[in-house]
């Protein structure tokens, strides 16, 4: 029985595109801005999706400008203009079914700069908070107006980092996380991950403390390991526990906001010059590709199908949350600038795969 009004969805895999703003400093950027336009709203509204085109214009061979446009379906678009409170309108009941025992999982995906933690995590002012302080907000108010109806809820945060296939928990104690954290599965199919910090929530407060304290974390590593936070994925997960003492209802469920490692080609990246970035990049390529069969594995319907979880340790951790009844968005963002454009469209094209 649900108790608040969950968004009928055409399946459970929704696929959402942002464009960033250019910031100030590129508006005056040597190759200017793609020419990336943003269907109408009419087809919109009548088919429930947007579209991206993208023109890329090219010098042919014989002389003349060759222009070659392609357009992207995605259930929703965010063009430039859209706040983080526009975005999250979007994804507010999603992120809310989540107290009706639904695991929900979202993804921000694209490549580096493109506008992933901004949408994730997002600015200090209260208008530019991301979708994981708004979901932690919301998702309190509105387990405080399910009390009259006889629910408590227990809620515990969990932030954790994958890094080239090993998991960091950010949040564990003293400055560098030596211990070992292995994922387990148990007799009744319940996963865990062995050794690592499960903080009790009882208020949003508490919450942005604790994304502080993995903030200030992943900055110790990113000075020491160039750059890290975007060669990383971070998974913070909202374990929700609701019981019902007077209808005898229960219900347990996961709420993960994930903020992919940069999606960028080996040479844009410039890995070719070191090994250790090498092995970044192929460990962020096949682990990309595994989420990606598994959302596109789970979105043929997985009734007797295989979904190739085992793949990488992304799709292993969030397994549960991945799987039956599961809902799932992925966000691409992109870039505004011409210089993107060929990373953008790499981004359009494995976005609308999972589509
Ligand atoms: P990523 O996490 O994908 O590497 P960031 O979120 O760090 O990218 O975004 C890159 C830069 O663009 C940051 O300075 C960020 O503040 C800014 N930015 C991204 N998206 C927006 C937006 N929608 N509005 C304003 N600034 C943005």
């Amino acid at each position: 029985k649900l108790h608040n009004q969950v968004q009928e969805l055409k399946g459970n895999i929704r696929v959402f595109a942002r464009v960033r703003p250019a910031l100030a400093h590129e508006v005056d950027a040597p190759d200017g801005l793609a020419d990336i336009a943003y269907g109408d709203e009419r087809t919109a509204q009548e088919t429930g999706q947007g579209q991206i085109i993208v023109s890329n214009k090219s010098e042919s061979a014989m002389g003349g400008v060759r222009e070659q446009v392609n357009s992207f379906a995605f259930d929703k678009i965010f063009s430039p203009k859209a706040g983080q409170k526009e975005v999250f309108e979007e994804i507010s009941m999603l992120a809310q079914s989540v107290l009706d025992g639904y695991n929900v999982c979202i993804f921000a995906y694209g490549q580096t700069g493109s506008g992933k933690s901004w949408t994730m995590e997002g600015g200090q002012n209260e208008e530019d908070a991301g979708m994981i302080p708004r979901a932690i907000d919301m998702i309190f108010a509105a387990s405080k107006g399910l009390k009259d109806r006889g629910w408590k809820y227990q809620m515990e945060g969990q932030f954790l980092e994958v890094y080239n296939e090993v998991i960091n928990d950010l949040l564990g104690s003293g400055q560098f996380d030596t211990k070992k954290h292995e994922i387990k599965h148990d007799k009744d199919g319940k996963m865990t991950v062995t050794e690592v910090v499960s903080v009790p929530l009882s208020n949003p407060r508490q919450v942005s403390t604790l994304l502080d304290r993995a903030r200030s974390r992943r900055a110790v590593a990113a000075t020491l390991m160039n750059e890290r936070s975007s060669r990383s994925h971070s998974v913070f997960t909202l374990k929700v526990r609701g019981v019902n003492p007077l209808t005898d209802e229960k219900c347990e469920a996961m709420l993960n906001l994930v903020d992919l490692a940069g999606s960028e080609r080996l040479a844009s990246s410039g890995a070719g010059e070191n090994k250790d970035r090498l092995k970044e990049t192929i460990n962020i390529n096949r682990s990309l590709s595994a989420l990606a069969d598994v959302i596109g594995a789970l979105g043929q319907g997985t009734q007797g199908g295989h979904v190739p979880y085992r793949n990488s340790t992304l799709t292993r951790l969030l397994q549960t949350s991945l799987s039956g009844s599961s809902k799932t968005l992925m966000l691409c963002n992109l870039s505004p600038l011409a210089a993107h454009l060929s990373e953008t469209l790499c981004s359009l094209r494995f976005a609308t795969k999972v589509n």
